[in-house]
């Protein structure tokens, strides 16, 4: 079989949901979209028996939960996309975004066999969806009033927490506070930079996301983003080794030009895989536990990386692509990317789980 695959550690996804909810200091998020940015929803959900509570984007991924027989509160980030979503968010008792006045009527005129647990999301800034400032009020006021709803929590979402030198994650919270004053609702303000780097934006609930997988959300170097385990290894093997003399060509487009004379070991892995085909020469591979670089274009199945200075390593060298020795952000950093998309792009390698 291709040697290419996902370790998937489970024991470092809990160890980052831990220290979320104990940085946050109330309730934790596990945010597990799109698959659990490429890590397995279900399998990460069963994992995490403690959550107290999963968020999704859309009703389609909390039914795959459901069907599955996780049992905690679901959060549906968008919300439902059309109000005959609302008859399977009661059943199966999922917890929904309300973005939109539109929403509330939905609401309003439902037919629902027990009350919704809504959150109502602000937008603080970010312009992309959320009620506005003077519309929060009147649309709490009626989903209280609707009688069709249980509990309301009040949600926005940061654009730039990442950026720590950045005034416009407090200038949110800000925005956040003078639009709610008075309101008796839980909070939920915080991503994964935000728990790491906000503390001051905690509140009631956080919602982690990147930082479950055990990358860091920060360009730079940041105490507390050094306590995440990476989750995912992507590996490989070397597939077959070239020795090239000085001034040969390597690959499509002949990008890599030898500079001197070198040993090339092929790697079974490609950009159908996932890793990025915009990663440059010097990208950091791992082989046999040393790290040396990428030289050549990214293919589709295969990729090619430098052994001139690991004489040992060969035919059958254990090849890790992201993981503990090359961390996921080292090399979106390289192919101008980031470790979330990296993550949410792997595919065709099978995903193995370690408990
Ligand atoms: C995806 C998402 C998150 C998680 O963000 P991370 O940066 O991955 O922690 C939190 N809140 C909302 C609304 C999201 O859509």
């Amino acid at each position: 079989m291709r040697p290419a695959q996902a370790l998937i550690d489970l024991a470092a996804l809990r160890h980052n949901y831990q220290l979320a909810q104990r940085l946050g200091g109330g309730r934790a998020l596990a945010v597990i979209k799109a698959n659990a940015y490429g890590h397995g929803a279900v399998v990460c959900a069963e994992a995490l028996p403690e959550a107290d509570g999963f968020a999704v984007a859309c009703i389609e991924e909390a039914l795959e939960l459901r069907a599955a027989g996780i049992r905690q509160p679901i959060l549906l980030l968008e919300g439902f996309f059309a109000a005959d979503e609302l008859a399977l968010i009661d059943q199966h008792q999922l917890w929904c975004v309300v973005h939109s006045a539109w929403q509330v009527q939905a609401i309003e005129r439902a037919q629902l066999q027990r009350p919704l647990t809504v959150w109502l999301k602000l937008d603080s800034g970010m312009h992309r969806v959320g009620v506005a400032v003077d519309e929060l009020q009147p649309l709490y006021q009626r989903l209280l009033a609707s009688g069709q709803v249980a509990k309301v929590v009040l949600m926005s979402h940061f654009a730039r927490a990442d950026e720590l030198e950045c005034p416009r994650t407090l200038e949110q919270q800000k925005a956040f506070l003078n639009a709610s004053a008075g309101l008796k609702a839980e909070i939920s303000l915080a991503n994964s930079p935000a728990i790491l780097g906000w503390p001051q934006v905690h509140n009631d609930w956080v919602r982690a996301g990147i930082m479950l997988y055990g990358a860091s959300p920060f360009a730079g170097q940041h105490a507390q983003a050094e306590q995440l385990k990476p989750v995912m290894s992507l590996s490989s093997q070397i597939i077959a080794v070239r020795e090239l003399p000085a001034g040969e060509p390597l690959g499509y487009a002949g990008r890599f030009i030898t500079a001197r004379p070198t040993r090339v070991g092929v790697v079974a892995m490609g950009y159908a895989d996932g890793y990025p085909r915009h990663a440059p020469d010097g990208t950091p591979v791992a082989v046999d536990g040393q790290r040396t670089r990428l030289i050549g274009r990214v293919s589709m199945d295969m990729l090619t990386v430098d052994l001139t200075d690991l004489p040992k390593a060969g035919l059958g060298s254990a090849v890790e692509l992201w993981g503990q020795q090359v961390l996921a952000s080292e090399v979106a950093a390289q192919a101008q990317s980031i470790p979330y998309q990296l993550f949410c792009n792997v595919r065709r390698v099978p995903l193995r789980y370690q408990h």
